[in-house]
């Protein structure tokens, strides 16, 4: 059934686990991820973001996913990740996407609250949740200078402007595969979670390890968003089972079986099993 960020991630606050997020850019791995959830009894989050419309636009995945979505057994959200400008977040509000992450964290922490609200009020008298960003989550640059990181009491602040209904913050990880050890501030987590009621969410999940998992979700982490990781699955699963002469068609079940087995890991690691 396809539902909203409030549907899951409350639950998910008070229960102390965390649901993912698993953005896909086609069939294979939105079958994979869906499987992976009914199959675990799991609540889920599927989608894509702005930077990822290069390999499949909004209209023609909303077209594949919304049907995917609203016929699974389990609940599924449909959310568009770091959606950068207003045009791309109001075509996935229209084409039925029921979440939207609207990503203003390079803009002053005025600038970030004025947009989020405004954004915020139109989502929400659509019915359609909105996830923004404080703080930001930079790209690995390899140089441990990614994050600005998220100051606690501005969290409540903005919370309190915008009423988001998920909230991303910058704790010292980063997008893409690490190039070193991420360091987390887990301590920092720990102030903000206690500052805002609103669920929040940790970007850049790939590559961390499990205790850092286990950890940032006992903390107040409600929402993983995971790409690289299943991105990377898929990739493997086709180089491992090509040969020569081999068809895509071939190679077609083995992806899907990847992307299913290590959005199953990500599942069992958070705690979301048996919670559909
Ligand atoms: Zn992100």
């Amino acid at each position: 059934m396809l539902v909203t960020l409030n549907e899951v991630l409350p639950a998910a606050k008070a229960g102390k686990y965390a649901v993912g997020l698993f953005n896909t850019v086609n069939l294979e791995m939105a079958k994979g991820v869906l499987a992976a959830a009914e199959e675990l009894r799991s609540p889920v989050i599927i989608g894509t973001a702005e930077v990822l419309l290069p390999c499949a636009g909004l209209e023609d995945l909303a077209s594949i996913l919304i049907p995917l979505a609203k016929k699974a057994s389990v609940p599924v959200v449909l959310h568009f990740d770091h959606g950068l400008t207003l045009e791309k977040i109001h075509q996935a509000m229209d084409l039925g996407f029921t979440s939207v992450m609207y990503d203003c964290s390079t803009l002053d922490f005025a600038g970030n609250c004025e947009a989020v609200a405004a954004l915020t009020r139109e989502a929400h008298s659509r019915g359609i949740s909105v996830e923004a960003e404080l703080g930001h989550v930079g790209a690995n640059a390899g140089n441990g200078d990614h994050s600005i990181y998220t100051d606690p009491e501005e969290a409540k602040r903005f919370y309190e402007a915008t009423g988001v209904d998920a909230l991303a913050v910058a704790i010292g990880t980063a997008h893409g595969a690490y190039k070193e050890k991420p360091r987390l501030d887990f301590d920092r987590l720990s102030e903000i979670a206690a500052a805002v009621d609103t669920p929040l969410v940790l970007h850049g999940g790939s590559g961390l390890s499990d205790f850092d998992f286990q950890e940032t979700i006992r903390r107040g982490i409600a929402k993983v968003n995971i790409f690289t990781d299943i991105n990377c699955a898929a990739a493997d699963a086709a180089h491992d089972g090509w040969k020569p002469g081999c068809g895509l068609t071939s190679l077609m079940p083995a992806i899907t079986a990847a992307v299913k087995e290590a959005t199953m890991r990500k599942m069992e690691l958070f705690g979301s099993k048996n919670r559909a």
